[in-house]
């Protein structure tokens, strides 16, 4: 078994199939893509001291080498190890060494950062895919599929690394098509007139679309901005037509300004998969309005990629459902191939409409984290992926998330959820972005505190914000601080960094209150 027999059987069935483009540029076909693949791989085996499992990492923006180097890396039994292309050089240096790469590759001119690589890695072999010797790799001759069998590792995966150093989070070619397999019932069907167009970085979620858009001969775009433009993606799905991208919410909502504000013709857009943080009630519904039936919710975590629950299409549309507000604010139900459950502290699964930490286990849960057994044996603990994610189920199934565990507040004994505070903030008009932490408070042990940007010209007034919040929620949960701030701090991402937040109070020397 090895991923590359996927992009081999559909180069095999429909060799003549548009297969990658650059913006509006159709490149080439799935038999050219197999072929430069497959000579990739000749070109890699072909260095010295490359070993069937040897990890090499990618590190450049979503261009179309991207697709040829993964598929390459798989034909010849290696490890693809995607690096977000936003991530420092000190941060690149350190998933190089930690993964052993034997090779890495980059695009464009190498300035300070090669220096930077070569303190921490002096051996390492560095190919820039705009360079001679990227040439001269997909020039070689080509070579058979290295077999791999189901548990080999084929993707190792940095977590976002919010808190603390990125873990390798090892993903085996069967967690990989079992991925694949589930996104046609639980995300959307897919097929060979469809388009995928990689608007967010190719290293995380939306690279790994790229499976189930092989497997039935789909288009692969790469927008030429190589990141996300709204106004390009519009302009490329109408060109292409039956588009279908991943974005964050933070993308979804910039594209709903933007089709709100220029009345935009969308048309061209098939799907958006949302996902990989939360998604605010209020934002769901204005995207439902602005943009259609076109969304479809996952969530997931490096550890389980793409597949923990999925909220599908129907379930967004089923306006007239009597708990349709519930459901657009969950994240959906179970992917097909995981069992997920809702537990106490000592793992026992708890009733429906109890909170708990959400747990995970099937085919798409990883092997363990790279070379470290203490985080393997902390996060997979007696058959179940702990999420460190805190939710509940209903009856039906629908898994509502209430936030990160870590990130819950503990006021007066009593558990705060940041997130149904921020729910309740965002509301107010003059709002544009909020989050709430804990500070620490003698007496409480923590309080709420929340940070908010306000919408550009406006401001918000504590009395409304309070006004909302006592009319809401329980007294307890108000914030006892508002803090306005410009901006949010944000990894590269896109996720709200709570520890640069709370950050705000340890360097001001005192807890605050
Ligand atoms: P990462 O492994 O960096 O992709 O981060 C995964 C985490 O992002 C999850 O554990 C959740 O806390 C959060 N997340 C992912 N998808 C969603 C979603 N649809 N809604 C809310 N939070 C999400």
């Amino acid at each position: 078994m090895n991923l590359a027999h996927l992009l081999a059987r559909t180069a095999r069935v429909f060799p003549e199939q548009p297969a990658v483009a650059l913006g509006k540029s159709e490149l080439y076909s799935y038999g050219e893509w197999f072929r430069r693949a497959a000579t990739i791989a000749g070109g890699l085996r072909a260095l010295p001291g490359l070993q069937t499992g040897d990890r090499v990492a990618l590190f450049m923006a979503n261009c179309p080498q991207y697709l040829e180097l993964l598929y390459g890396i798989w034909h010849a039994g290696l490890v693809a190890v995607p690096i977000n292309h936003k991530l420092h050089a000190r941060e690149v240096a350190f998933i190089v060494d930690d993964s052993a790469a034997a090779l890495l590759f980059v695009a464009g001119d190498l300035g300070e950062e090669e220096r930077i690589w070569r303190e921490k890695n002096p051996d390492l072999r560095i190919v820039s895919v705009d360079d001679a010797a990227y040439r001269r790799l997909t020039s070689t001759d080509p070579i058979a599929i290295v077999a791999r069998a189901p548990d080999d590792l084929a993707w190792l995966f940095y977590t976002s690394g919010t808190t603390g150093q990125p873990k390798g989070v090892m993903l085996s070619q069967r967690n990989l098509l079992a991925m694949t397999l589930t996104y046609f019932p639980d995300v959307d069907q897919a097929t060979p007139s469809n388009s995928i167009l990689y608007a967010a970085p190719m290293s995380h979620g939306a690279g790994m679309y790229n499976f189930a858009h092989v497997l039935v001969g789909a288009r692969h775009v790469v927008p030429e901005s190589g990141g996300f433009d709204a106004q390009e993606i519009l302009s490329l799905s109408r060109h292409f037509g039956q588009v279908s991208l991943f974005a964050a919410p933070t993308m979804v909502r910039r594209l709903v300004d933007h089709v709100a504000d220029q009345d935009a013709d969308c048309s061209g857009i098939k799907t958006i998969v949302y996902g990989g943080g939360p998604m605010y009630l209020e934002d769901i519904r204005r995207a439902l309005d602005v943009l259609g039936d076109r969304l479809v919710q996952i969530y997931g975590q490096g550890e389980s990629p793409m597949t923990i629950t999925a909220l599908s299409r129907r379930h967004l549309a089923d306006r007239a459902h009597p708990r349709h507000r519930e459901r657009i604010a969950s994240v959906g139900v179970a992917h097909s191939v995981v069992e997920v459950v809702i537990a106490d502290t000592d793992d026992q699964p708890l009733p429906a409409g109890t909170t708990g930490e959400v747990l995970v286990r099937g085919e798409t849960v990883m092997q363990g984290y790279w070379r470290n057994p203490e985080a393997t044996a902390a996060t997979l603990r007696n058959g179940w992926l702990h999420t460190g994610d805190i939710g509940s189920l209903d009856a039906d199934g629908f898994l509502t998330l209430k936030d990160r565990s870590k990130d819950v507040i503990i006021s007066g004994g009593a558990n705060i959820y940041p997130r149904e505070v921020e729910e309740v903030l965002l509301r107010h008009a003059a709002v544009a972005e909020v989050s709430v932490v804990g500070r620490p408070n003698a007496e409480w042990g923590e309080e709420v505190v929340a940070f908010i940007v306000c919408q550009p010209g406006v401001s918000a007034p504590i009395a409304e914000l309070d006004r909302l919040c006592l009319d809401s929620i329980a007294r307890f949960k108000r914030p006892k601080d508002y803090i306005f701030v410009a901006a949010l701090p944000r990894n590269n991402y896109g996720k709200v960094l709570k520890t640069a937040l709370r950050r705000h109070w340890t360097q001001q020397g005192g807890n605050g209150s």
